[in-house]
């Protein structure tokens, strides 16, 4: 065995410790500071019984449908990147353009143009949309109320860990107003990360904002003078057509042909320090290592870590996960009335709504519709919100039909449907999130590394990032004392 007969273990097999399974067994090239990768015995150990974690696909009445994430934002290319690495690069598909919608005051309303992650730039658009009051716009449109510009702390940012970090709703609800906050913000920014804006770090959840507003006194404009990011040319967010759940798939077989052991079935319980390396513990068997990746949610990061690294531990297992529950149904094309032109709609949590959100799905994926029905997602739960948990799946199918029915103004009946569960899956990026990971980071022996949503990147690109950057500083030799 080439590489000194070196052992390295990925556990997790979620896109994060996928992506750092490939570049440890070399499948992705390294930076220059880092070992070259290639040659190592590498083991990817996963609980369950398939690999993706949160990125899986399955079947409705015989269309393909998503389970978990159905696009990935390209603006960070490595999800693309890697689907084309695969040979997937001829089902990227872009989402079909249109509409989406949002229920403000019990009427679906189409969002205004102009909105960075729900804040509202164009506050003609956000009046002629109707979702907010007209005491409302006359607050948004206001001057600033802050007396001093936003700090580097209270926004998040680094140079100034003294002060404490504001939650985005702390920070954005004087300056635009309660109303804006709660029908745009929070279903959007909120929304991408099942949780609620005045629970949610600006920097990590949005850190584009957290950064035009270093130094200002106020928001929208602060807003309008960010100068365009580069984009890449084409659509901003991609898809794969038959669904993402090839991504995983692709991974698996090319893992399989390089001879990465992919451990199935297995659930890692202890990591120890050993001569050398590590000792990492399986129901069943344990393994000598001489590094590791541990690309898992908080909680088992945590327990893994208990021995270890104690502290480090502590604070991975304080991160809060809120959970979704999902239901796709199948209707007969033509037999229910969706908006035209519509990909689907938000709910914000001040509708008092069982469900966040609707997804027109085979109306986004037209791959989906191949066997002439109209499919649409109904996403319910966010955090602190765990009404959908308690429902069994008729029930909660059948509360979630009822609201769909009654927004659309239509009767009928689904011919099938597909309830999927996704308890504790969106970690909840809190006020101090970055320093708290900063933290763990620093309580760590070489050798181990952190990979996954955890970290502080939900989207699918982020965490194929992050398992990148974990293999990497595992294979990083030691830095001289
Ligand atoms: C419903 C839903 C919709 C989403 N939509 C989007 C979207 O449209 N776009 C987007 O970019 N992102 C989206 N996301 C977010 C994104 O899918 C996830 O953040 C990302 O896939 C997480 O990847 P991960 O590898 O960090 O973790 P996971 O996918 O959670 O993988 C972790 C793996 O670790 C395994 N594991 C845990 N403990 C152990 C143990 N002790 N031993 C062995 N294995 C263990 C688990 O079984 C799991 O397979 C969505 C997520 C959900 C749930």
């Amino acid at each position: 065995m080439a590489e000194g007969g070196r052992t390295y273990a990925v556990v997790g097999g979620g896109v994060a410790g996928l992506a750092a399974a490939r570049l440890l067994a070399g499948l992705q090239p390294v930076s220059e500071a880092s070992r070259a990768a290639g040659g190592a015995r590498v083991v990817l150990i996963e609980q369950s019984r398939r690999l993706g974690g949160k990125v899986a696909s399955g079947e409705l009445a015989g269309s393909p449908v998503e389970l978990g994430p159905d696009q990935f934002l390209r603006r960070d290319p490595s999800a693309e990147r890697l689907c084309r690495q695969l040979g997937l690069g001829d089902r990227l598909v872009a989402p079909a353009g249109g509409t989406a919608g949002l229920l403000a005051k019990g009427e679906l309303r189409p969002l205004p143009t102009g909105l960075v992650l729900g804040v509202p730039t164009d506050l003609a658009a956000l009046a002629k949309s109707g979702i907010v009051s007209q005491e409302a716009l006359a607050a948004a449109r206001s001057a600033a109320t802050r007396r001093r510009p936003f700090s580097p702390g209270e926004l998040g940012l680094e140079g100034d860990p003294e002060t404490k970090e504001l939650s985005a709703g702390e920070i954005l609800r004087p300056e635009l107003g309660d109303e804006v906050v709660d029908y745009l913000v929070d279903p959007l920014l909120g929304g991408i990360n099942a949780g609620r804006v005045d629970s949610l770090s600006l920097s990590v959840t949005a850190p584009g904002i957290a950064k035009a507003l270093l130094g200002r006194k106020d928001v929208i404009p602060a807003l309008r003078s960010i100068p365009s990011a580069p984009r890449p040319e084409g659509p901003s967010f991609l898809g794969l057509e038959g669904g993402l759940g090839a991504l995983p798939a692709a991974v698996a077989r090319e893992l399989g042909a390089a001879a990465v052991e992919l451990w199935l079935e297995t659930r890692a319980c202890g990591l120890s320090k050993s001569p050398g390396g590590y000792e990492l513990e399986t129901e069943g068997r344990s393994l000598h290592c001489d590094g590791v990746v541990l690309a898992t949610p908080g909680g088992a990061t945590g327990s893994l870590l208990s021995g270890l690294a104690p502290r480090a531990a502590e604070l991975c297992s304080s991160i809060a996960y809120g959970g979704v529950s999902l239901v796709t149904f199948a209707f007969e094309a033509g037999s229910i009335a969706l908006p035209a032109g519509w990909t689907g709609f938000l709910v914000p949590a001040r509708e008092r709504k069982l469900m966040t959100a609707a997804t027109f799905s085979s109306r986004k994926w037209p791959w989906m519709s191949r066997a002439g029905l109209e499919l649409v997602r109904v996403s319910s739960g966010r955090f602190g919100d765990t009404r959908a948990g308690d429902l069994d799946d008729d029930e909660l199918a059948a509360r979630l039909l009822a609201e769909l029915s009654e927004l659309v103004g239509t009767t009928a009946p689904a011919v099938d449907r597909l309830v999927k569960r996704w308890p504790a899956s969106f970690p909840q990026y809190r006020p101090g999130h970055r320093a708290l990971i900063g933290e763990i980071r620093s309580l760590l022996p070489a050798g181990l590394a952190l990979a996954g949503a955890a970290l502080g990147g939900i989207g699918v690109p982020a965490c194929i990032s992050s398992g990148e950057a974990a293999a990497e500083q595992v294979l990083a030799p030691p830095r001289a004392a």
